[in-house]
């Protein structure tokens, strides 16, 4: 089968590598029906994933058809429809069993399809701990509606829901990249008085006040004013800090008001600096990312109730024998781009 494979660091690529078989009793294999490139994908090409394992298969967002399951799986069977989880988790350690299922002990725990293990921009993957690395796609759900439900989403819905928002809150949102939307569109299930969301680039900014009018959007410059001006408690009562670029970190805690929550979905590249003098009196909670996946079932039936749906964030489709070309796109932000399903 075609894999698309992490051989060097700054190198991918489309290879044929034989198709995964069960290792383990609880494992399932899934055909992939659709996938999509995650910027954590970018990240391992660059080289700044240093947990990546040289040659394995990219890709950790995907739904397929289970074809083939081990005797210990107890939630799926071959022919169902399913979401990949990002995380692969065992279900029974201290963590997995608080919901803690990223800082999962066991030695496949947390990201490790597309990471450590092979993942699935290819024809098939094997998933470890099928029982909790698949979920069932309720029939009325298509494929693109439930693309995003195992990472981008899943991420999205576990930012919302840590971050405690009340009825009578502002928050603010930093970034509106494929995480950003999935975040703004969490947090309006929580019925916040007010959202706003801060980005810098026109064509993301236009993309949400088209598809979601009730939301203010500001750039970064305008941001502490606009945040100042519309909070009478001097700043948001919760900040997502989901852009992860130079100066957003600083922008989130400042745009907070004393006891506000920030949490800090975003992945940076570099150290940031937690500046505590200029912050002392202002008793911030922060709250720090890595996704716990285990509510996928839950998203799955938000989805069909009509409450979530991402499929605006598929602004392009390729074929799998297309997926350098996918790539480029994607990697550079052309043509609008916000997420690719790769067929
Ligand atoms: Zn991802
Ligand atoms: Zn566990």
């Amino acid at each position: 089968m075609k894999a698309y494979t992490y051989v060097s660091p700054g190198r991918f690529e489309l290879i044929d590598k034989p198709k995964p078989e069960l290792q383990d009793p609880r494992d399932a294999i899934v055909r992939i029906t659709l996938g999509s490139i995650c910027s954590s994908d970018l990240h391992i090409k660059h080289g700044s994933v240093p947990r990546a394992v040289q040659g394995i298969t990219v890709g950790h967002e995907m739904v397929g058809v289970v074809e083939q399951v081990g005797d210990g799986v107890k939630t799926v069977k071959p022919g169902d429809r399913v979401t990949v989880n990002v995380e692969t988790f065992c279900g029974e350690c201290f963590f997995c069993k608080n919901g803690y299922v990223n800082n999962c002990t066991d030695p496949d725990g947390g990201w490790a399809l597309g990471c450590r293990i092979d993942g699935g921009q290819a024809e098939y993957v094997r998933v470890p701990y099928a029982d909790s690395g698949l979920d069932r796609i309720p029939d009325n759900v298509s494929d693109e509606q439930a693309l995003f439900v195992g990472d981008v989403l899943a991420t999205g819905f576990w930012a919302a829901r840590i971050s405690e928002i009340k009825p009578d809150d502002t928050v603010l949102i930093i970034g509106a990249g494929p995480t950003g939307i999935c975040t703004l569109l969490c947090t309006m299930l929580h019925r916040p008085q007010h959202i706003i969301v801060c980005e810098k680039s026109p064509e993301r900014a236009s993309f949400i006040r088209r598809n979601y009018p009730a939301v203010e959007v500001v750039s970064p410059e305008d941001c502490i004013a606009a945040v100042r001006s519309r909070c009478s408690r001097g700043g948001a009562d919760v900040v997502l800090e989901v852009a992860g670029a130079e100066d957003t970190f600083r922008l989130a805690w400042e745009c907070a008001r004393p006891n506000a929550t920030v949490t800090v979905v975003a992945l940076y590249d570099r150290p940031q600096i937690l500046p505590l003098p200029e912050m002392y009196g202002k008793n911030l909670t922060f709250k720090t990312g890595g996704v716990d996946g285990c509510h996928c079932a839950e998203i799955l039936s938000l989805i069909e109730q009509g409450k979530i749906d991402t499929t605006p964030l598929i602004t392009h489709r390729y074929p799998l024998s297309d997926i350098a070309q996918a790539y480029r796109l994607f990697s550079n932000r052309l043509d609008g781009v916000i997420k690719i399903a790769i067929e």
